[in-house]
């Protein structure tokens, strides 16, 4: 590419790879300090019982705004943490944060709910894994069976053995486990009866266009098919359109998340919207 593009191609090549530095490293250095500025914070995104529709869960989603860089996704710093080691204390932080509000809620007489936490690729792989997730529903009293853990399937498959080690270890302490972003993946349908999970989260690539893409239709339902075999129930990501909602129902998915009923929200807004209607939600 570099041969063929010539001098100026060179240098245009040279300089993106700058500001792709440049930002990876304003990111990290920023995330270092981003914990003790109290830059992080959790949005919270109902997830919908379909036969009863209440909401019945949240998923506890990672919020950093920087004070240098402003609102960053954590489609961007997540694999910055990741790599740097920093999501580790991260990952501790939102662990305890999530299952701290989840209690608050309770406590405020709010329905019992189920706190959903995405777990990184290090984490997962820590052999303290367990003990922290026990320490910290210790610490904050939340009943074990309302944390439910989130891992993906390329997590798992680096180390299948180990993997399942882990998650039969997790299990045993009677927490909930689900594997997010299913069938975007590499792992292959025979791991999944080895796996002691609760539930798979099909993900939004394929309910995007399932109304109108065969193909994603299809995926989708043989998702639902063997889950269902196998004794496990189905969320789908990123439920936007009612005729969405409607092929899901139809084939059988237990829950939904997505814009169509909420965005990601904030602690004080969530529990509004439970608090309301008794978390039952107009479908
Ligand atoms: P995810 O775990 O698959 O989370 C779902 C993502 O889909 C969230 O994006 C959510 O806001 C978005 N979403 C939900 N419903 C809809 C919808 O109807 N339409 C559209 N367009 N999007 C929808 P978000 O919050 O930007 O998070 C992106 C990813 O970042 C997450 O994907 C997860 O992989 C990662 N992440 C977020 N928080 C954490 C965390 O605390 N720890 C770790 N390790 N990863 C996290
Ligand atoms: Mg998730
Ligand atoms: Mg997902
Ligand atoms: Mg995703």
């Amino acid at each position: 590419y570099v041969k063929h593009a010539g001098k100026n191609g060179y240098e245009l090549f040279v300089k993106s790879m700058n500001v792709v530095a440049k930002r990876r490293l304003e990111l990290e250095s920023n995330l270092r300090k981003a914990i003790e500025l109290n830059e992080l914070s959790l949005n919270y995104q109902p997830q919908i019982d379909m036969q009863t529709n209440r909401i019945i869960g949240v998923e506890a989603l990672l919020r950093w705004h920087s004070e240098e860089l402003g609102f960053v996704s954590p489609v961007e710093f997540i694999p910055v943490a990741e790599e740097t080691g920093l999501i580790t204390p991260i990952g501790e932080w939102v662990m305890r944060e999530a299952c701290a509000q989840a209690v608050r809620w309770q406590v405020q007489g709010l329905p019992e709910i189920r706190m959903a936490v995405n777990l990184s690729v290090r984490q997962f792989a820590k052999q303290s894994l367990e003990k922290q997730v026990n320490q910290v529903l210790l610490d904050t009293g939340l009943p074990v069976h309302c944390l439910e853990l989130e891992i993906t399937e390329n997590m798992m498959m680096d180390d299948v053995e180990g993997s399942v080690e882990t998650l039969h270890r997790l299990k045993a302490l009677g927490v909930q486990l689900a594997i997010d972003d299913f069938g975007t993946g590499y792992s292959s349908l025979s791991y999944l009866k080895r796996f002691p999970i609760d539930r798979l989260k099909v993900d939004r690539s394929f309910i995007t266009h399932v109304t109108t893409d065969p193909g994603d239709a299809s995926v989708t339902q043989a998702i639902i098919a063997v889950a269902h075999n196998l004794g496990l129930s189905v969320t789908a990501e990123g439920v936007e359109e009612e005729s969405q909602l409607a092929f899901l129902r139809e084939h059988s998915c237990e829950e939904v998340q997505g814009y169509l009923f909420s965005r990601p929200l904030k602690a004080d807004d969530l529990a509004e919207l439970l608090g309301s209607n008794n978390g039952y939600i107009h479908l």
